[in-house]
């Protein structure tokens, strides 16, 4: 890949901004929120509103998942946006579709976006889970690993699907067609394996220095010239990357304790893999890599469906090093918008009949530090005695119970699941659950506990997400053979993990809005933009893509509902 350097044409509409807004022209945000941001745009929805919603299935399902993309943060961005991201706001957009669960994490997260179930049904309960008995010294096991793999362990997994449950719509389509490809690209194994499932055709994530695949598999001409590319730009190392004009006010420095947020603009160092990868850069080698499968596979050039799934880590990256309210989440809108932008470019000048769908795993808090100081004084970090360290302590000082070999408990923080050492007694394990239901209980952090009996009980429910109760979210991501035996949830505004730390200050996980709402846009040429503010899920997006391309599925298939994203009388759930 070249070396990041702004484009000619977003320098220009930096210009345009610049101008208008001496001039005096742009209305407050809240105003013309639901208008475009490009001085084009009343002409294109002119000229879509006189065509007629497309009366053919597209050939490609471009699914896009933009990591830890919350609704908050496309709402404070979304009228900034000039290439990728304003055109999708051009099709149909639901600025609150739903990650509904609790455990709003990636893999969990991911696992909804193309199989149309909650996790209890994917079965990807966390991005880590813990099986107390397993031989492994750590007990964890990874969302997208195989651990019967005698190669694998949880710190360096050999990935695979076989924990997904569900089929993704790329298997669905191969089952009915073997000739639909699946193709799925993105910095993080676990989401490429939860978006492109069983079955996928080509398969790459980041492993060290490059794109990598499954177990056994070579990487194709693409992949290799990709990773040449991207070798070829840490090596020369770059500058810092261009702050937008309108990133104003975030552009200011944090105290994070010994270290700031805030004003850093990712300058890359030569050689420096790691900086590369956890900055916006790698989402522009995330595009490189999907444009070329667009030829090598190639995708969306015969009669039948394909899928090519890509996924962007960098938002995710700079969330959790620099929160999402400094100039580092502004930047990476940036470049997200102008690398969605050339994807679809790519996509365009191939002549394609595609269809989009964009939306995110979770959503994300900023660092409760800064929080603090901007209107949610309540902000605050895991308390110590909430950490699987502080808990096995505190129960095994009530109880008496040590184990005879590890930890009194694995897990606690992030998804909320505590599970109980393998080696206790019947009665000392019943008595160590009691003990910690009730410490729990009695965190002044802690908004709700539940055990496995109960969870068991709870049907998952269906309807709008907003109203769901707790019980109801944590039920959503509850497998009983994988789920800790005791879930505890916390407190609004309380963020996983007990310290800042450089490269780490902020996070998801909760069962609170802020990281289960995400948006879902939807587009494709020639469609007519509409907005639907009401809750939708993320599990509605299999569906609604099967309504596009005539995929029926037997009732009971999704947990989603088909969405009708053609604004006037067509309906695209019934062609
Ligand atoms: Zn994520």
């Amino acid at each position: 890949m070249r070396p990041f350097s702004l484009s000619p044409s977003l320098s220009l509409a930096f210009s345009s901004l610049a101008v208008a807004l001496s001039l005096g022209c742009t209305a407050p945000a809240f105003a013309h929120e639901d208008e475009p941001a490009t001085a084009t745009t009343a002409a294109t929805i002119t000229a879509a509103t006189a065509e007629q919603a497309p009366a053919t299935p597209p050939k490609l399902i471009v699914a896009i998942a933009v990591d830890q993309y919350s609704a908050d943060l496309f709402q404070q961005y979304r009228e900034r946006y000039t290439k990728g991201l304003s055109r999708l706001l051009q099709g149909a957009v639901f600025p609150s579709g739903f990650q509904s669960h609790a455990a709003t994490e990636t893999c969990p997260g991911h696992s909804t976006l193309l199989t149309g179930v909650h996790p209890n049904r994917t079965g990807i309960v966390a991005n880590n889970w813990f099986v107390p008995g397993i031989a492994r010294a750590d007990k964890q096991v990874y969302c997208s690993e195989d651990e019967t793999n005698p190669k694998s362990n949880s710190e360096d997994s050999v990935i695979s699907p076989d924990h997904l449950k569900a089929p993704t719509l790329g298997d669905l389509l191969k089952k009915k067609n073997p000739a639909s490809l699946n193709v799925a690209v993105s910095a993080k194994d676990r989401a490429v394996v939860m978006m492109s499932g069983h079955t996928a055709d080509a398969a790459y994530w980041l492993k060290g220095k490059g794109f990598t695949s499954f177990e056994g598999r070579k990487l194709s001409p693409a992949a290799l010239a990709q990773n040449e590319a991207m070798a070829r730009t840490v090596a020369a190392g770059a500058g810092d990357l261009p702050v937008p004009g309108w990133c104003g006010a975030v552009d200011r420095p944090t105290d994070m304790g010994g270290f700031t947020i805030g004003t850093y603009r990712f300058p890359l160092k030569a050689g420096d893999m790691k900086g590369f990868s956890n900055s916006p850069r790698m989402d522009v080698a995330t595009t490189e890599l999907a444009v070329r499968m667009l030829d090598e596979m190639p995708l969306g050039k015969d009669a039948v469906p394909d899928v090519l799934s890509v996924s962007y880590s960098a938002t995710d990256k700079v969330g959790h090093a620099y929160g999402n309210e400094g100039v580092e989440m502004c930047i990476q809108m940036n470049v997200l918008d102008q690398t969605i932008g050339t994807l679809l470019d790519a996509l365009d000048s191939r002549g394609l009949d595609y269809v989009v769908v964009l939306s995110a795993d979770h959503g994300g808090a900023d660092a409760p530090e800064r929080m603090r100081l901007q209107g949610v004084p309540e902000a605050a970090r895991l308390d110590e005695a909430l950490t699987d360290e502080g808990l096995s302590a505190s129960v095994s000082r009530a109880t008496g119970v040590v184990p005879r070999q590890g930890p009194l408990f694995y897990g606690a923080g992030g998804s909320g699941d505590v599970w109980v050492n393998a080696g206790l007694s019947a009665r000392d394990h019943k008595a160590v659950v009691a003990e910690l239901v009730s410490q729990l209980k009695a965190n002044p952090q802690i908004s709700g506990v539940y055990t496995a009996d109960e969870l068991r009980k709870v049907k998952v429910p269906s309807g709008h997400p907003q109203d769901w109760t707790e019980i109801e979210r944590v039920a959503a991501s509850f497998d009983p053979e994988r789920s800790g035996e005791v879930l505890m949830m916390t407190k609004r505004a309380v963020v996983p993990g007990t310290r800042p730390r450089p490269g780490y200050t902020a996070t998801h996980g909760s069962p609170w809005d802020y990281d289960r709402r995400v948006p879902m846009l939807f587009w494709r040429k020639g469609m007519v933009r509409m907005e639907q503010a009401q809750p939708v899920e993320t599990v509605d997006i299999a569906p609604t893509l099967a309504g596009l391309i005539d995929l029926s599925e037997p009732a009971g298939t999704w947990d989603g509902r088909c969405l009708d994203i053609y604004a006037g009388e067509a309906d695209s759930c019934s062609r």
